[in-house]
């Protein structure tokens, strides 16, 4: 099977160039491309290895060892210095969303290690993707604990192993790129850091772009061989550029000028930390080796800083992606006029009024440049991406208000942790209490399987009865397989947390509206941070919505939120009831995750014109019950304020058989907090 070629990728332009520049200089660390489905953001990934330099290993070392430098603590090692020197190309190594921690680190025989005293080791993706690429797709949907692995992995550039006092240490770099589809949520703070730059990958929107895109497609389908053959020239001729510039790259200079740009950039976008200006300085030098010039100038600052910026801005969760380009603009113009007076040594003169001409008007010409330079042979794709970076703002801006404007939502806060009661086996995440693979150890029991958390008391204890059976004569103990008894951990998971909020008359007060909404994001804001995932049942008027389906998508939650037009009847049955066939769906889509009802009402139910005062409040009482005897654990926000309180969200946290807060409970530091929210009883309408 042979992958489709780098250079007929047509219309990533933006993502094939910070491949490249990976690719000069993989000190930048790496790649997140942020997009939707169907882009090709996987294929354009894979055909990257075909362009990169060979590597040469020591032959037979599962670790692929440099013979110029082995690893002194390769486990295949030592090796002689004199071996043989074999070449191989460079390897792209999947790392699959659903992979054990086995898999990607590899695998200790703790079994042989205890019976035959052997170190007998597996070595994982980690092992198999050192000097070359691993690849994430789906990067967003990662288990939280082989990001914490692979986070590890990437800032030492070691894998290390260790299960119960046996460990295998092997040296682990590897240009890290990962692919994700924003709307299927978000990535942890930790991990996106960890990417060296980011690009948005969109379908080109040209016609004749996409029909490009068609033809080359439908060609490669028909005769992937013939087609990868009309490709080898441009392939060979990319290849030799890479390399070409990945040996001029040491001695490419950073001007005192430029570097100014850059930490004047980087202030200018309040970015955390001084990672985002090394990065930057990597990302411009490695674009100057790429384009050929022995000194960074102001374009290359201007590229690295569209590629390096965007997710390194000190944002929260819900503001727009991409950098813009107008305060880009005004920062290199910034540092270019403070320049001249600024460094006390150096001539420095000439530099700020080159920069300064750069910015009339000419980057997008310069970024065609950029760009149509790593379109070796594909003159259709040039400017399909250009301005990306800029253009991605669109994504997460919520629908327009059919009535009067929603009223915004309060500022949020930290919010208090609500939990599900019980001990669950969801996905890692930070919520609830749950059997998980990390976590504390609270038993011990006899494994299913290879074990890989030895639980060595209890192993002892199991072995000791049968020493004398055994025939034990000298000091050891004799063990048998049978003897090993694993670990049971308890950690925490993620849940889904499914909003159910009334939108209707009685809460339309809009200062209330606003403390709802700043409540509900405050909650949101805490379910992003705790890996769960989210849903929005809205109810107003004649009838409750699906304003949101579980998603991990807490921006979407968040834009649907502001965007929640309030007024009308209070048909909380119904939202209840909706609620209710939400989680039925999920629960079979995703068993072991389990849920959290949150109903932010104040308790309020009315009908339809024509019916009975008392049926609303009965039919609200019943989908309650249902839910209650369906195990759906619950939390009722109490928004009632005003001097007379009928107390309903009592009742009817009572019938849900969940607990209850009032509004201004919901903050992890309100006065209240110290009174842990309980189950609610009918005395609390007092208090
Ligand atoms: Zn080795």
């Amino acid at each position: 099977m042979s992958t489709y070629p780098f250079s007929a990728v047509v219309g990533m332009d933006n993502m094939r160039l910070a491949l490249v520049l990976n690719a000069v200089s993989p000190a930048i660390g790496g790649l997140l491309v942020r997009g939707e489905k169907g882009t090709a953001k996987s294929t354009t990934v894979r055909a990257l290895t075909a362009v990169l330099p060979e590597v040469a290993v020591v032959p037979g070392c599962r670790f692929s060892c440099d013979p110029a430098a082995p690893d002194p603590a390769c486990p295949d090692g030592p090796h002689d210095a004199s071996a043989p020197v074999a070449v191989r190309p460079a390897r792209l190594v999947e790392l699959p969303v659903g992979a054990s921690e086995d898999r990607l680190v590899g695998s200790l025989d703790l079994e042989r290690a205890l019976t035959e005293g052997v170190k007998a080791y597996e070595p994982g993706l980690l092992a198999a993707a050192h000097r070359g690429v691993l690849y994430v797709d789906e990067v967003n949907l990662l288990h939280d604990h082989l990001v914490d692995l692979l986070l590890d992995a990437a800032a030492l550039g070691t894998s290390y192993v260790e299960r119960e006092g046996v460990s295998v240490r092997h040296a682990a770099r590897f240009l890290l790129v990962g692919t994700m589809n924003p709307e299927e949520g978000e990535l942890r703070p930790q991990l996106l850091d960890r990417f060296g730059l980011t690009v948005d990958a969109s379908a080109p929107r040209e016609p004749d772009v996409r029909a490009e895109v068609v033809r080359r497609r439908l060609a490669a389908d028909d005769d992937p061989a013939a087609f990868a053959a009309r490709w080898v020239d441009e392939e060979q001729v990319l290849a030799e550029r890479i390399a070409r510039a990945r040996g001029r790259l040491a001695s490419v200079v950073l001007p005192d000028a430029a570097l100014r740009q850059i930490t004047t950039v980087c202030a200018a976008f309040d970015v955390d930390g001084l990672r985002a200006d090394l990065v930057m300085a990597r990302t411009a030098l490695a674009h100057a080796a790429w384009s050929g010039r022995s000194e960074v100038d102001a374009e290359d600052v201007r590229v690295a800083a569209r590629l390096a910026l965007p997710h390194r801005r000190r944002r929260n969760p819900f503001d727009a992606p991409g950098l813009d380009e107008q305060q880009l603009d005004q920062a290199l113009q910034d540092a270019a006029d403070q320049g001249p007076d600024e460094p006390p040594d150096g001539p420095g003169a000439g530099a700020p009024d080159g920069s300064g001409q750069d910015d009339s008007g000419q980057d997008d010409s310069a970024v065609d440049e950029g760009q149509s330079s790593v379109d070796a042979g594909a003159g259709a794709g040039a400017g399909a991406g250009a301005g990306a970076g800029a253009g991605a703002g669109a994504g997460v801006a919520p629908p327009p208000a059919p009535e009067a404007p929603p009223a915004p939502a309060a500022t949020p806060f930290r919010a208090r942790l609500l939990t599900v009661p019980g001990l669950g086996t969801g996905a890692a995440g930070r919520r609830s209490r749950a059997r998980t693979d990390s976590g504390r150890v609270t038993a011990s029991r006899i494994p299913a399987e290879r074990v890989t958390r030895l639980h060595l008391p209890a192993t002892l204890v199991a072995a000791a009865p049968h020493q004398l059976a055994r025939g034990r004569a000298g000091r050891g103990l004799v063990m048998r397989g049978e003897d090993l008894r694993e670990s049971v951990r308890e950690g925490r998971e993620g849940n889904l947390v499914l909003f159910c909020v009334d939108a209707s008359g009685s809460m339309a007060a809009r200062a209330r509206m606003s403390a709802v909404k700043g409540a509900v994001l405050s909650l949101l804001l805490d379910a992003y941070q705790r890996r769960d995932k989210v849903g929005m049942v809205t109810f107003r008027g004649a009838e409750a919505q699906v304003a949101l389906p579980p998603t991990s998508s807490v921006e979407a939650a968040a834009a649907r939120l502001q965007a929640l037009p309030t007024g009308g009847r209070t048909p909380l049955a119904a939202g209840l009831l909706r609620a209710a066939d939400v989680l039925r769906v999920e629960r079979m889509r995703d068993p072991s995750r389990r849920p959290l009802l949150v109903v932010v009402t104040d308790g309020r139910a009315t009908g339809s014109a024509g019916s009975a005062p008392t049926a609303p409040v009965e039919q609200a009482q019943r989908a309650a019950a249902l839910l209650a005897a369906a195990g759906v654990a619950s939390v009722v926000v109490d928004c009632e304020s005003g001097a007379v309180r009928l107390g309903l969200a009592v009742t009817l946290a009572t019938a849900l058989g969940g607990e209850l807060l009032r509004l201004d409970e919901v903050a992890a530091d309100s006065l209240a907090s110290s009174v842990r929210a309980r189950t609610a009883t009918p005395s609390r309408k007092v208090a």
